[in-house]
């Protein structure tokens, strides 16, 4: 069994009360902002623009977006770390579902994962679903950032209530969710 599923049964989830960083302080904020290391992130700056040549996403005053060149406008190329985790195959983050309720509620519950990506989406291009795996009745989705497993959690637990609980290895720039549900 895995270990994830033991600390969801263990207790109840306040995933808002814990470890939510966006709920901090800014100057603890920055102080986690420092420490991340995302072994994907360019260590020079890129230009600006630069295009991804992937997925098209553009980067421009400091973050990536979906809006597009300027006609008068050209843009260096470079792939984004979302893109280039996707190749590679390495996510950054994961979320396990599980329970029976999730096997009542399959469809539904997966329509809502892939309408939390869509938002997250739209305003961070880099954040988004690589691949969902259905292992035996549990469903295992793998993510380019850290920051969507817990907002596909988090919703989930605020539409189905359920188990929630997250884990994030600072060390290792990798986040785990979790959410379970029997009855
Ligand atoms: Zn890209």
């Amino acid at each position: 069994m895995d270990r994830l599923f033991a600390l969801g049964r263990k207790r109840r989830a306040r995933p808002v009360k814990r470890k939510d960083i966006s709920k901090r302080p800014r100057r603890q904020n920055e102080f986690y902002r420092e420490r991340v290391h995302d072994p994907y992130k360019t260590r020079l700056k890129l230009e600006d623009p630069t295009v991804c040549p992937q997925c098209g996403a553009i980067y421009r005053d400091g973050r990536w977006s979906w809006k597009k060149l300027r006609p008068d406008e050209s843009a260096r190329e470079e792939m984004c770390q979302a893109c280039q985790r996707i190749n590679v195959k390495y996510p950054a983050g994961e979320v396990t579902l599980s329970g029976e309720f999730l096997q009542a509620h399959k469809d539904e519950i997966m329509g809502l994962v892939r309408n939390t990506e869509k938002v997250e989406n739209e305003e961070h291009p880099l954040h988004c679903i690589m691949d969902i795996d259905d292992e035996d009745g549990n469903m295992l989705i793998t993510t380019t950032d850290i920051h969507l497993p817990r907002r596909i959690g988090q919703a989930i637990f605020d539409a189905y209530e359920g188990d929630f609980d997250f884990n994030y290895d600072e060390e290792g720039y990798f986040i785990r969710v979790s959410w379970r549900r029997d009855e």
